[in-house]
């Protein structure tokens, strides 16, 4: 069973004042922060993302380097057969929920929205098989619009820091967007991504050579983990 989130505090006031201190840090520890999917347009974005449930970024990069040449438009996924759909797609794991939502998702794209992804979150979430955290991908990495996309390890370090008292992912969303400038919320949640995978793993962050580990309130504490 998953471990309960512990309950915490957080002061707004003081998690903005952290953010101000952290963020230059990040900032410089990751300039290249951005999505590691590759893509040509919103729908591939779309695509891509939908593949990325449960799934390894190269892993997806490595199917759609293939499927993106076999189906171009979302015409040629909506018309492709559901089984020919898995089979290509089978290697990033669920194929069979993922291709059900990528050929409905480019059916009511086709049907709805002219053939073109909408730009909007509430568009977005309309189509089937896209929550709001794959909304809020598509949105800041293909529209350049700001979103903040609340993975694992976005919840994970925004609770560490004192970001957010939030697990659940839209509260933790809107939590960030109050203490977070518009500008950075993409930015900030790719750099984030990073730096869990290198310094703030789920069991053994690295908080020794943690380069913001001077303002994390969780630092060298397991019982703030
Ligand atoms: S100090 Fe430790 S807990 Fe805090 S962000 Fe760094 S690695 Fe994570």
């Amino acid at each position: 069973m998953a471990k309960k989130a512990t309950k915490i505090k957080v002061n707004k006031a003081e998690a903005a004042k952290r953010v101000k201190k952290i963020w230059p840090i990040l900032e410089t520890t990751y300039p290249d922060a951005k999505s590691a999917l590759n893509f040509r347009n919103p729908f591939q974005m779309l695509i891509s993302t939908i593949l990325s449930a449960q799934c390894t970024d190269a892993r997806v990069n490595m199917v759609t380097s293939k499927v993106f040449k076999k189906y171009k438009s979302p015409a040629d996924w909506a018309k492709a057969d559901l089984k020919d759909i898995e089979s290509d797609i089978r290697s990033t794991g669920f194929y069979h929920n993922k291709a059900v939502s990528i050929k409905n998702a480019s059916k009511a794209i086709i049907e709805k929205f002219d053939g073109s992804v909408p730009d909007t979150l509430e568009d977005l979430v309309t189509l089937p098989g896209v929550g709001r955290k794959t909304a809020n991908v598509v949105l800041g990495n293909a529209f350049g619009k700001p979103a903040i996309a609340c993975d694992t390890h976005v919840i994970r370090l925004s609770r560490r820091l004192r970001l957010s008292e939030n697990s659940d992912p839209v509260k933790l969303e809107f939590d960030l967007a109050e203490i977070l400038p518009e500008r950075i919320w993409t930015v900030f949640s790719h750099s984030l991504i990073l730096h869990g995978r290198k310094y703030c793993r789920a069991r053994k962050p690295d908080c020794a050579n943690c380069p913001i580990s001077g303002y994390c309130p969780a630092a060298n504490n397991p019982d703030l983990w």
